[in-house]
């Protein structure tokens, strides 16, 4: 793994909570973007060197929907980026880590992205990122 690509924030209200880190980091988003296999709809900001997504739920079956429903708002995954995810999943797996998709699929920000379920990483949420 390299560096840390990003830190995932679920959020109830996108357009607000857009406003609120706006003021918070003193700058605006740089993008929105729809994924809509995973019912979200996800911001960008640029901290530095760094980013955080917020998360916000397009359908009540979402991830980030049932996130909410059972922790509240907050930080809802950590992303590390790879160079190569089908290389780092086979890793993962052999270490016993739970991959919940074994087959890299399409993220937000041009990402190949897989993600380690919570059960396998101390409660935390990781997802693995390539850019494509
Ligand atoms: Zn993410």
């Amino acid at each position: 793994m390299n560096k840390i690509e990003h830190i995932g924030i679920a959020v109830k209200d996108l357009e607000a909570s857009n406003a609120l880190f706006s003021k918070l980091f003193g700058a605006p988003h740089y993008k929105i973007e729809a994924v809509e296999s995973e019912g979200v709809k996800t911001s960008f900001f640029k901290v530095g060197e760094n980013k955080i997504e917020l998360l916000e739920a397009t359908k009540e079956d979402s991830p980030i929907a049932k996130f909410i429903e059972r922790k509240g708002e907050g930080i809802h995954h950590i992303a590390f980026d790879v160079d190569d995810i089908e290389a780092e999943v086979r890793r993962l797996k052999a270490e016993g880590f739970i991959v919940l998709n074994e087959t890299p699929k399409k993220g937000a920000d041009n990402k190949l992205v897989a993600f380690l379920h919570p059960k396998s990483t101390n409660g935390v949420l990781i997802e693995l990122c390539q850019e494509i």
